[in-house]
């Protein structure tokens, strides 16, 4: 029999700390903690920056999407005390205990210790970044007249993405699509100029050969400059120096954008328990902590062993993990056995651009607008309840999802 009085605590909001919550969600007291008023469904953060999509559809508030049965806290989780079996909050002075422990905090950006880039770029991860990045941009297009010559033009709109992995090509795509549109609009003269700094020898390393023909021709198109084995060494308010064969270069920059790995969330560092060499934490295959039965991890902080490798740090696990966690812990309390599974990828999808997009499924890659219409029926289906994808899938219907142009700041829409 279920534990009425048994208290889950989940840290974090995101897709393996909220999915757990919707589906444990009655079992007990359930409380979850994050830093964050709203879940981010990331995958399509590059629409909500080019306006194809809108806060709401992406980044409902948790409040909205848990039912009473859940507590939410807005707080940051600064400490994990598996003795005393608490929690520590930054705003909260009282301690918060716990029966049954998630831990999904998922990773923070990896700035790889190169000079100046953690102040003067902009990470992508977070709603607040994308908003950052759009105003960085429409603040450089106000500031270029029509009748400057192309090459000056085109030195003031220079945008760096760093990272060619699935994050730095759907970006750059998406910022190439916008500012040729704004070029159009505002008449001015020349190209923009969006380049993207990979240090490896090529761009999506994690993904098939399939859907990279479709990325490369995208890229071409839009006149992206990909530089490969490329390295970052300095970022500065308004350049950015890279090493190519020993080489260095400094390019002026309107806006570097960060997308160049992930690292392990200072929570989790400081949490003692068993962990790979990179850091993550060991799980059992029921996602139970090693030595602790009653803490359970998942997400991008976690290690599951019995998972395609390239599922690794994706939504796609962690919403996979969620469903068998939620369903563990109530076996858990109930002294039922738990279970694991055997997680596999799901398909890969990618927006190049605001017009297209690519798609894996099956072991079959499309690409196209067909592609990019599939991309939105795909992650309409995978957004948190029903009711939110029903308003979402109406919303995107109805409505339509055109791009939102990189206007003036002063009629931006
Ligand atoms: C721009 C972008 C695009 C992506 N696209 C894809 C994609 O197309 N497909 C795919 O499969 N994956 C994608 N990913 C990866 C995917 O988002 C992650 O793998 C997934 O979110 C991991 O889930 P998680 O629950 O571990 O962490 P997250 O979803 O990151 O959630 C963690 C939550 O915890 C909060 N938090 C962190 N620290 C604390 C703390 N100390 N106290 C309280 N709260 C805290 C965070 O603010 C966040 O809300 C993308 C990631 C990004 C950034």
């Amino acid at each position: 029999m279920t534990n009425k009085k048994a208290h889950t605590v989940i840290v974090g909001g995101g897709f393996g700390g909220l999915f757990t919550a919707l589906d444990v969600a009655g079992t007990g007291d359930v409380t979850i903690i994050s830093d964050e008023d709203h879940f981010l469904f990331s995958p399509m953060l590059y629409e909500y920056f080019s306006g194809e999509v809108e806060k709401w559809h992406i980044a409902p508030n948790h409040e909205e999407l848990l039912d009473e049965s859940v507590n939410f806290i807005q707080d940051q989780v600064t400490d994990i005390d598996l003795d005393s079996r608490t929690v520590g909050l930054k705003n909260h002075p009282e301690r918060l205990s716990y029966d049954v422990l998630v831990v999904a905090p998922g990773g923070v950006t990896n700035y790889a210790g190169v000079p100046g880039a953690e102040e003067f770029s902009i990470p992508f991860r977070k709603i607040a970044h994308a908003d950052t990045l759009r105003l960085r941009m429409v603040d450089a297009l106000d500031h270029v007249a029509p009748d400057l010559p192309p090459q000056d033009t085109q030195r003031a709109l220079t945008f760096a993405v760093v990272g060619a992995g699935a994050s730095g090509v759907e970006l750059s795509t998406k910022m190439a699509d916008l500012l040729r549109d704004a070029f159009k609009r505002r008449a001015l003269h020349g190209e923009p100029r969006v380049l993207v700094i990979e240090m490896g020898d090529r761009i999506l390393p994690g993904m098939g050969g399939e859907i990279r023909e479709y990325v490369e021709e995208a890229l071409r198109e839009l006149h992206v400059e990909v530089h490969t084995l490329t390295r970052v060494v300095r970022v500065t308010e308004k350049s950015l120096t890279f090493e190519h064969n020993g080489e260095q270069t400094e390019i002026e920059t309107a806006a570097v954008v960060w997308a160049g790995g992930v690292r392990m969330n200072p929570l989790v560092e400081n949490l003692k328990v068993e962990k790979t060499n990179r850091g993550l934490i060991l799980v059992k295959p029921t996602l139970q902590v090693l030595s602790h039965d009653n803490v359970f991890a998942l997400g991008d902080i976690a290690f599951f062993k019995d998972a395609t490798p390239t599922l690794a740090g994706t939504a796609q696990l962690a919403l996979q993990e969620a469903r068998l966690l939620a369903r563990n812990i109530k076996a858990f309390l109930s002294g039922d056995e738990l279970r694991t599974e055997h997680f596999e990828e799901l398909g890969e999808a990618v927006s190049l651009g605001t017009e297209r997009a690519a798609i894996l499924v099956g072991g079959k890659a499309f690409g196209g607008t067909l592609a990019r219409q599939a991309r939105f029926a795909l992650y309409t289906s995978r957004l948190p309840t029903w009711h939110h994808r029903l308003r979402v899938g109406a919303s995107w219907f109805f409505d339509g999802t055109a791009p939102r142009p990189l206007l003036p700041l002063g009629i931006q829409r």
